[in-house]
């Protein structure tokens, strides 16, 4: 079937943008099937590749020869990696690159389905914690569940407008925002994007982008990151809104060093007499799809604050658990020494205790999805575990594990009733290829399937 036709006025703009020339490439690029890549997570169990061609960029990222069934894939549901497009993972050469502290508190305000979320988590892994936050709920239950997936503990999920971190001034040493845009860049991907498109939307996504900058420009502390970026090509939406967080407030350049090969455009955009810098992913320059990313560092000496400690932990539905407790789940369950232990509704919740008084502070303002990794709850004297903790990386030595085939794990993702040759009697910490993906219960005669009912796979 033919693809739509791209808008008039859209091409109307990249023809004085890139030369007549160059727009034929792009335009020829447009009608190429697009990659598909995938990022590795770096704690979890490696699929098996066909290929090796990495994404230039990327140290986790591949590109792989053609798109597979994800669906049909046990890794992909187990966090093994997550699909992204080749030109997001940028981010991660970025934050090598920058180098913001490991142990620090990153935002990632507008996150969902969470392809930036997992690699800030990856990048943060047990020394740093990051709030993943998406405003629409639906998309925010997608976010919890790939955070879920990723496994590694160190993220909270919230549901909130970026006007609710008002308070979180200065609060967070990296925020990234990879904001609602007109989506120029998926005119490959997502042939929908092409009749969706229109100048007054394009104005209207610049509108909101300043919106959610006013309010993203300010969260940073001092000497730390702000991160923007869309994946649209028009300036309105890239380069202004860069000229709009610096009118703003005051945030200093960041230089990426590119290497020339890889195709990206770096472009100059002098605010007050200093140059500050994005960049471009062009899908007929690059092995990837449309792109803008910028790096802008708040001064050091720009107003920052720290969470209060608090001695009385107060919260409609969190509450703090005692000593006493938390020793007795480090040991029973093996956790890291560092956890500490919050309950809801009588199931336990796992975090890192660096990041305690941050965490406490945060509930006055956020609507919390998710924390840390879940682990379960008592009941009688038995410790049901979650499926949380079983996607977690933390590990699960109190539970016999069995390792499934290919075909019992896909019946068991579907949640089937399954009974493979040889499964231990009680709870049981199912895994394909070394990989937990949940957990079942043998009663002898029967099992439980435990798997989560809503994601469970349809596809046979
Ligand atoms: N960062 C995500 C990733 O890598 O998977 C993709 C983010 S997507 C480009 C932009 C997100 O912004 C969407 O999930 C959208 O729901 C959210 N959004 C929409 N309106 C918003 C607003 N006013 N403030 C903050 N986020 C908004």
């Amino acid at each position: 079937m033919p693809s739509p036709k791209l808008p008039s006025a859209f091409e109307a703009r990249m023809k004085a943008f890139l030369g007549a020339e160059e727009y034929l490439d792009f335009k020829a690029s447009l009608e190429k099937e697009p990659m598909t890549s995938i990022r590795l997570n770096p704690f979890k169990v490696a699929p098996k590749l066909n290929t090796l061609q990495l994404v230039p960029w990327s140290q986790w990222g591949y590109f792989l020869e053609e798109r597979p069934s994800f669906t049909l894939d046990p890794l992909f549901h187990a966090g093994s990696y997550y699909v992204q497009e080749a030109s997001s993972m940028f981010l991660e050469y970025i934050m090598e690159y920058i180098q913001a502290p490991k142990d620090g508190l990153f935002l990632d305000l507008a996150a969902a389905p969470g392809g930036k979320s997992t690699l800030l988590s990856s990048y943060l892994n047990q020394e740093g914690f990051l709030v993943a936050n998406e405003v629409i709920k639906a998309r925010a239950t997608i976010l919890k569940e790939n955070i879920i997936k990723w496994g590694l503990g160190n993220t909270l999920v919230s549901n909130n407008d970026p006007e609710h971190f008002s308070g979180l001034e200065g609060f967070f040493d990296l925020v990234m925002v990879d904001a609602p845009c007109s989506g120029e860049g998926m005119f490959r991907k997502d042939i929908n994007a092409r009749s969706e498109w229109s100048e007054d939307h394009v104005l209207l996504c610049a509108q909101r982008q300043e919106r959610i900058m006013d309010k993203a420009g300010s969260l940073v502390k001092g000497g730390g990151y702000l991160i923007y970026s869309t994946c649209t090509f028009n300036e309105k939406e890239n380069e202004d809104i860069l000229s709009f967080i610096c009118s703003e407030f005051a945030y200093e350049p960041i230089r990426i060093p590119i290497d020339p090969t890889w195709g990206i455009v770096e472009t100059k955009t002098v605010i007050e007499g200093n140059p500050y810098f994005g960049y471009r992913f062009y899908p007929h320059k690059v092995n990837g799809e449309g792109f803008f990313i910028t790096v802008l560092k708040r001064p050091e000496d720009g107003f920052s604050q720290e969470a209060p400690k608090t001695k009385d932990f107060k919260h409609p539905h969190i509450r703090l658990e005692s000593r006493s407790i938390e020793k007795q789940l480090i040991a029973k369950l093996g956790l890291p020494e560092n956890s500490c232990i919050y309950s809801v509704n009588g199931s336990y919740f796992r975090m890192n205790d660096n990041f305690k008084s941050h965490f406490e502070y945060l509930c006055r303002f956020l609507n919390l999805k998710y924390f840390g990794v879940e682990l379960g709850k008592f009941s009688k004297d038995q410790f049901l575990p979650t499926h949380e903790w079983a996607q977690s990386i933390f590990p699960k030595n109190d539970f016999p594990h069995f390792e499934l085939n290919e075909k019992e794990a896909l019946d068991y993702l579907r949640k089937e009733d399954i009974q493979p040759q040889g499964l231990p009697e009680g709870w049981v910490l199912l895994t394909y290829r070394k990989s937990p993906l949940g957990w079942i219960k043998n009663l002898g005669n029967r099992t439980n399937n435990y798997y989560p009912k809503e994601w469970r796979i349809r596809l046979k």
